[in-house]
């Protein structure tokens, strides 16, 4: 196999592991691990030439490069064979042209790349293919592996459930009670996972399933496991695949534990390195202001970081106050000249409700980047020029006790008043009263 790839400590402490290796942290420090691969093996092809390999195998059938994230196989986990390959034909989500949204709020270019429209309904698929595959490899190798397990704020855990479920594999979900929609919930039931419904936050679940997956031989399946993280910067490489290769001026990314905006800026820094691209997007991180700890760091030029107590946010998936990740985080945002916003709840909640008026149907975090946009908009931080891309985090579907209340206006707990809000009409089946609200409709529409 002339790929090759390996865990090392991300901060650069000696030591190489076999990404088969049960192991998540660096022995030395403590840290966190990434994902290296043999750079000079993926420099012998030339950059046409893996544009070329990628393309042709985009959404086409040969088992198992017809997934956007295994058909860049070599440049994220080419350890596994592909009998051990656990996919679902992830990627290959559509890029919306926001055309109507961007002339609204005055950007000339602007996509939102559909990450939700996957297999669960959230980008965690991209990861988790990588992460299964690879537990699958080792109890193919006759490693034993019992369980997979993951704390998760409603999406990891439905992307851990359906890949164990396809794969014949137990999967344990550590999830906050009360903290996660009603679809997520449900997903991890369906898919026959052992969900624990745990009364406390994100933050707690994840130092109860570290704990268990130190103490037992339980494979831990969240993102400081960096094998996800490989998985998820293919949106990197399918983003350019879409523009034919072309770089965008900005890419606007909700975070919360900050694993997928490293995953983006991996992948981008890669392709650099294979020499694919030669220049890099600037990257905006979106925050909750009710969960915005990165947010605080970039305010004091990320010298400090310091985690916060989540509070309760409608983006429920990014209402975490500890990220695993913020040390990868920071090192991408210095990188690409990055910055970080935060919206409130209002703000989430308009600019979701605005989006949709244009065709789309944002969930909750998708609101956050564009009220984060809208705000660097306004700041002159973002040009109306530019090439904006919006990275849309989850299907709008997996939310709709925020969509129903936002439109029934019953989000005051959040200090939500809504100004898009549109209501059913009821009516007896009358011809004149149906014609009268529908002429009062039209003419509603012009004012
Ligand atoms: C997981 C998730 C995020 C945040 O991603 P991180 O890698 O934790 O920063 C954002 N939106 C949705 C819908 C998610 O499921
Ligand atoms: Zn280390």
């Amino acid at each position: 196999m002339p790929y090759h790839a390996w865990f090392q400590c991300f901060r650069g402490c000696e030591g190489r592991y076999a990404l088969t290796d049960v192991i998540y942290v660096c022995p030395t420090c403590g840290g966190l691990l990434e994902v290296a691969h043999d750079m000079d093996a993926l420099k012998t092809k030339p950059p046409e030439a893996w544009k070329a390999l990628f393309d042709s195998r985009y959404m086409h059938t040969e088992w198992p490069y017809g997934s956007s994230v295994w058909g860049k196989k070599e440049m994220v986990c080419p350890v596994v064979d592909e009998d051990n390959v656990v996919s679902m034909f992830e990627g290959g989500s559509n890029l919306f042209w926001a055309e109507r949204l961007g002339s609204q709020i005055g950007v000339d270019d602007l996509w939102v790349k559909q990450c939700g429209n996957s297999h669960t309904g959230s980008f965690k698929d991209l990861g988790m293919t990588v992460l299964v595959s690879i537990v699958n490899q080792m109890v193919a190798e006759g490693k034993n592996i019992p369980a997979v397990a993951c704390a998760s704020t409603g999406d990891t855990s439905a992307a851990l459930a359906a890949y164990c479920a396809s794969a014949g594999m137990q999967a344990v979900v550590f999830l906050p009670a009360n903290k996660i929609s009603e679809a997520q919930l449900l997903q991890p039931l369906a898919n026959g996972a052992l969900v624990l419904s745990l009364d406390t936050d994100f933050d707690g679940c994840m130092k109860l399933v570290q704990s268990v997956c130190t103490e037992e031989n339980i494979y831990l399946a969240n993102s400081m496991n960096s094998l996800r993280v490989e998985g998820q910067k293919t949106i990197s490489v399918e983003l350019l695949q879409q523009f034919d290769w072309e770089i965008p001026d900005w890419i606007v990314i909700p975070g919360g534990n900050l694993g997928n905006v490293s995953a983006l800026g991996k992948g981008f820094l890669e392709l650099q390195q294979m020499g694919i691209i030669e220049r890099l997007p600037r990257i905006a991180v979106a925050q909750s202001a009710n969960a915005d700890p990165l947010y605080q760091s970039f305010l004091k030029n990320f010298d400090a970081f310091e985690a916060q107590e989540a509070q309760p946010t409608l983006a429920s998936a990014i209402q975490i106050g500890d990220p695993i990740s913020f040390e990868k985080a920071i090192q991408i945002l210095r990188v690409f000249n990055g910055v970080v916003e935060h919206a409130t709840e209002q703000e989430l909640a308009e600019a979701a409700a605005l989006a949709d008026r244009t065709g789309l149907f944002c969930c909750p975090h998708t609101g956050v980047a564009f009220a984060a946009l809208l705000k660097l908009l306004k700041r002159g931080v973002i040009q109306k020029s530019d090439r904006v891309i919006v990275i849309s985090t989850a299907h709008g579907l997996k939310f709709t006790e925020f969509k129903v209340h936002y439109h029934q206006d019953q989000l005051q707990a959040f200090g939500v008043h809504p100004k898009h809000n549109n209501r059913p009409v009821s009516l007896p089946p009358d011809l004149d009263a149906v014609k009268a609200a529908i002429f009062e409709a039209i003419e509603n529409k012009g004012s």
